[in-house]
């Protein structure tokens, strides 16, 4: 089963329309990429940067509410980004899970309002610091897929990527044979609950402290089939270099 690359970018509360000039860049940087490129920018952005996309780049939300519309101040509906442009939308990032106290269930009926406006969703699941020093990080994750992902999913339309916390914005890495042990471990999760069809098209990402400088040997590690980045997206710099170890 081959799986299309993703490198994808979290922009976070990061960006105004100044920094749509890094869309451009990447696009000249990768005319024909070898593998997806999707940008994340704060939603205030998602419009702007659709058009000022090319095609060979997608953008996505980092959020939306599980309803379509409706009293709730503040928030995005899956529809609105999908209308704004976005083609995929972060759903269960851990600051979303801790600034904002969103549970498993809540991220799952989020995947499933992405998904039925035609949203592709990237899950996000990850252990803490404290977690992996127990050595739970295998059941903390078991726990997060299973209530965090629905059950009316597609290889294409669902992403799953595995965020350790104490790696995002730290500059902390695991070893090699950490991310491997994960991303085996999501494999055969996502085979036994979906079947092969779906369990083994869905692509699963690395994300935390991804860098020019360690993504290499990190996409080479079995069952990583891409990174989300964080704070390395915000230049294309600093991305650049990272799509083409992937490619
Ligand atoms: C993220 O925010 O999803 C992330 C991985 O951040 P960073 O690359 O900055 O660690």
């Amino acid at each position: 089963m081959t799986r299309r690359k993703l490198a994808a970018g979290n922009w976070k509360m990061n960006g105004t329309s100044a920094d749509l000039v890094e869309l451009e860049a990447l696009a000249k940087a990768h005319p024909t990429p070898g593998c997806d490129i999707l940008i994340c920018p704060p939603a205030t952005l998602i419009s702007r940067a659709a058009a000022a996309a090319s095609a060979q780049i997608a953008i996505g939300g980092q959020d939306c509410h599980q309803k379509d519309s409706g009293a709730h101040t503040g928030d995005v509906s899956a529809p609105m980004l999908l209308d704004a442009g976005a083609q995929y939308v972060i759903l269960g990032h851990s600051e979303r899970r801790e600034d904002h106290r969103e549970s498993d269930t809540d991220v799952r009926n989020k995947v499933v309002a992405a998904l039925s406006a035609g949203l592709k969703a990237i899950v996000c699941v990850g252990e803490s610091l404290a977690e992996r020093e127990a050595n739970n990080t295998l059941d903390i994750i078991g726990g997060q897929l299973a209530g965090s992902i629905p059950d009316v999913v597609t290889g294409d339309s669902l992403v799953v990527a595995y965020e350790p916390i104490w790696a995002i914005g730290t500059g902390k890495v695991p070893t090699l044979d950490q991310i491997g042990e994960v991303h085996d471990f999501i494999r055969i999760r996502l085979e036994t609950r979906f079947g092969a069809g779906v369990g083994r098209s869905t692509r699963i990402l690395y994300g935390g402290s991804v860098k020019p400088a360690n993504a290499s040997e990190i996409f080479a590690v079995s069952n990583v089939d891409g990174a989300l980045v964080g704070g390395a997206s915000l230049s294309a710099t600093d991305f650049s270099p990272i799509i083409t170890a992937l490619e």
